[in-house]
């Protein structure tokens, strides 16, 4: 059977990490972005030029028709998907939550739960024996920020991510007689692009000492956490969680 996986946000970071470490394992990819277009085009054209097969796919996954329309587009271009990372994921200027506007709260849990639930929908209708599908991988990414609650610097997104733990948890006991697996990896620091939209870019450099490898991670240390739950040899592996977050 063809493996056919959606990332969400794969046009930077962790996502582009994992689209390429997919394409690598057989997978076609869906790569979805929603500004990037450049981004994601880049990854897809280096996918395809090592023999892989890849689109790009743009989609803001906080909005319902948007969601949709990504689904439906990789059915018409690739098939069925059978493998959707969760992986799109915002946070916002650092600051105490006294100074959060509802604004802001609702963009952060639009994209970070909404469009988890959103997505983990649409695949689950393609994926379930309910529905007449042959199962599939789930994997949502949460942060070690679950653990820890982001004082000082970002508790909504911290909350955020909670709400994905849970969400993991229950929805991998809900479709688990269905063929589908869900689990979530939760990073620790990682050197991308999303510290510099918390509005400190260096935040690794100030932080590497509190964490015990003494070191932020690499996007494609957690992809490669990310592949081995998608694989057959996680088979029995669900609603459970891989820390990538060097014992922090
Ligand atoms: P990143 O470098 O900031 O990249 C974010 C990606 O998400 C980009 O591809 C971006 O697309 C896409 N995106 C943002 N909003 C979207 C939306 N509404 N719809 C669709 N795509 C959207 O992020 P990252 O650091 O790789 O993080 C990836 C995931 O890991 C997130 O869920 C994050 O919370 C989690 N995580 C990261 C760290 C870390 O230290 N980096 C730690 C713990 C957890 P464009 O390129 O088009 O903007």
């Amino acid at each position: 059977m063809e493996k056919i996986i959606i990332v969400t946000g794969g046009s930077r970071g962790i996502g582009a990490a994992t689209a390429y470490l997919a394409a690598q394992r057989g997978y076609a990819v869906a790569v979805n972005y929603i500004h990037n277009h450049e981004a994601a085009t880049k990854i897809v054209n280096n996918i395809k030029h090592s023999g892989g097969k890849a689109i790009a796919a743009a989609a803001d996954i906080s909005l319902e028709a948007d969601a949709i329309a990504l689904f439906n587009q990789v059915d018409e271009q690739l098939g069925k998907v059978t493998a959707l990372v969760n992986n799109a994921g915002i946070l916002e200027q650092q600051m105490r939550v006294e100074n959060m506007d509802a604004a802001r709260l609702n963009r952060i849990f639009a994209v970070n739960v909404t469009g988890v639930f959103l997505c983990a929908r649409e695949a689950i209708k393609r994926m379930s024996t309910k529905h007449g599908g042959t199962g599939g991988v789930i994997v949502n990414l949460s942060s070690a920020a679950a653990r820890l609650g982001s004082p000082g610097e970002y508790v909504d997104y911290a909350a955020s991510k909670g709400a994905v733990d849970t969400m993991t948890i229950g929805l991998a006991r809900e479709v688990a007689n269905e063929g589908i697996r869900v689990n979530g990896v939760r990073p620790g620091f990682i050197d991308t692009d999303i510290h510099a939209s918390g509005g400190e870019s260096n935040r690794l450099e100030r932080i590497k000492d509190s964490i015990p490898m003494k070191r932020g991670g690499q996007a494609e240390e957690v992809a490669k956490a990310i592949l081995w739950l998608l694989s057959s040899e996680a088979s029995y592996t669900t609603g459970s969680f891989i820390d990538v977050a060097g014992g922090r």
